[in-house]
């Protein structure tokens, strides 16, 4: 896609703070963190949302929830535990439509979310 942020984030087009790569997924630091730590993990790939990234059906989706928890472990939240979050769809909050896992940890996390 060439009218994507992220695949722009990507291909190192646009800068981010990026702190764990794997061979199709990117973890990076989101611009306005919602917690002590905020790491958006996306596949290189590009897919509008979690419903299509499910469909790539080759693993896509194991690879990035896989580099979310990798992430919570260098970050040093998995003991206190995280929340990994999929908006999917503008009712639920997504503004950019290639598919990112939100990694929050660092603060206690109240249930239900807003
Ligand atoms: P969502 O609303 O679930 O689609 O999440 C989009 C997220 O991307 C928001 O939390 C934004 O703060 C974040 N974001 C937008 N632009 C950038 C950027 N250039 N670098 C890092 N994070 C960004
Ligand atoms: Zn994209």
């Amino acid at each position: 896609m060439t009218d994507c942020l992220f695949c722009k984030i990507a291909a190192r087009e646009i800068p981010a703070e990026i702190v764990l790569e794997t061979d199709r997924a990117l973890a990076f630091r989101d611009i306005n963190p919602q917690a002590p730590t905020h790491v958006l993990v996306i596949p290189k790939e590009h897919h509008a949302d979690a419903a299509a990234l499910a469909q790539a059906d080759d693993g896509l989706a194991d690879d990035v929830i896989k580099a979310a928890h990798a992430v919570a472990v260098q970050e040093g939240v998995a003991e206190g535990g995280y929340r990994i979050v999929f908006n999917t769809g503008p009712g639920a909050g997504q503004t950019v439509f290639h598919v990112h896992a939100h990694m929050l940890g660092g603060r206690g996390l109240s249930w239900p979310p807003g």
